[in-house]
């Protein structure tokens, strides 16, 4: 890959962050760009060409755009459920981002374009059973995503396809299913069940006070996908033949309370659970069938949950020690 120039949109984000890593280990040049100042960029990579600037705006992609190879377009407002089911209208304006890097990857004379979308795009109805069955790609139609986020997402998968249609532009869909790791977000609201769950029961044994909230009943399931597979199923996704949008995603499924079980051992600790039953908690449950990225690719996310979830309550565990010691905190719920 010696010399090629990739942009990541996003990269001041948590995935974006581990991606720009990646690609320098690679031998990419690497342009990375963030709406964030750098101050709150997760990880600011000293080799690759940092820039602060806004992908809603068409003459920022245009400039991002220049000169490259391969598009990343991780750029999106969004956070966990707490965040997207308050702010529809925010997540929607991510379809500026998406619309003006296609744009400006097509007048570049982009090589490849990678964009992130979410099982947010699933319908909903197939997604209203605790012991679900696993998602299919197919499954995103007839229409039902997620209101807001989930809707953004399905129309901007749709741009990329006629793009590719019509433009010719290589463009490339990973539907990720909750991706967790280090280096992302763990408190502030826009965090995401692995870590508001490590964050908690950090709390809790730090304080002493042996109370744990949890949104919802805690029945509810998921699949987690720790950061190398994601950013594995990247690479091979954005290399591939691969037209249609793929699922990426473990097929371990967990409900958030066997979630909190594996937690609580790590920390050696038993909490009191008092379920916060009108909190946001998404759809009911929700699995990534992985029968077409094997089919096609011959491969699929398999870090486990315990191995994945270890390292990231490690992580975690450092950070809320050396920003709050071992004194009780008051962080968001
Ligand atoms: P993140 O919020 O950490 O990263 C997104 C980054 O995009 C942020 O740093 C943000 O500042 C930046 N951004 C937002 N608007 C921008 C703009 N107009 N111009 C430039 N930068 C802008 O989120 P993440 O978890 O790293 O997610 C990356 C991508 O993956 C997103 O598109 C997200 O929708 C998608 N995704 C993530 C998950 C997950 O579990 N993390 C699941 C499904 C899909």
């Amino acid at each position: 890959m010696s010399g090629k120039l990739a942009v990541v949109g996003g990269g001041g984000g948590f995935i974006g962050g581990h991606l720009v890593a990646k690609l320098l280990s690679e031998g990419f040049r690497v342009r990375c760009v963030d709406i964030k100042s750098q101050d709150q960029w997760y990880q600011v990579h000293a080799d690759a060409e940092n820039v602060v600037g806004d992908l809603k705006d068409k003459q920022t992609c245009l400039e991002a755009c220049d000169g490259v190879d391969e598009v990343y377009q991780l750029a999106a407002d969004m956070g966990g459920m707490g965040f997207i089911e308050n702010n529809k209208a925010l997540c929607m304006l991510s379809v500026l981002t998406t619309t003006h890097m296609l744009m400006a990857a097509k007048e570049k004379g982009v090589d490849k374009f990678f964009y992130s979308s979410s099982a947010c795009v699933y319908n909903a109805d197939k997604q209203t059973d605790a012991a679900v069955t696993a998602l299919v790609e197919a499954d995103a139609y007839p229409a039902m995503p997620e209101d807001g986020y989930g809707w953004e997402k399905l129309f901007s998968e749709r741009m990329c396809r006629h793009f590719r249609e019509d433009f010719g532009l290589h463009t490339r869909i990973a539907r990720f299913h909750n991706v967790y790791g280090p280096e992302g977000t763990w408190e502030g609201g826009r965090e995401k069940a692995p870590a508001a769950i490590c964050r908690k029961v950090i709390q809790a044994k730090l304080t002493g006070d042996h109370n744990i909230e949890i949104w919802g009943d805690g029945e509810q399931t998921r699949s987690f996908m720790y950061i190398d597979d994601c950013l594995n199923g990247i690479n091979k996704i954005t290399h591939s033949d691969i037209l249609e949008p793929l699922n990426l995603g473990s097929s371990e499924l967990v409900s958030i309370n066997q979630l909190v079980d594996i937690v609580e051992g790590f920390a050696d600790i038993k909490l009191n659970r008092n379920y916060k039953l009108d909190a946001p908690k998404g759809v009911r449950g929700r699995n990534s069938d992985n029968t077409l990225i094997q089919q096609y690719l011959g491969w699929e996310p398999s870090i486990t949950l315990l191995d994945g979830m270890r390292k990231t309550y490690d992580w975690i565990l450092g950070e809320y020690q050396a920003k709050y010691g071992n004194k009780p905190a008051v962080v968001s719920a």
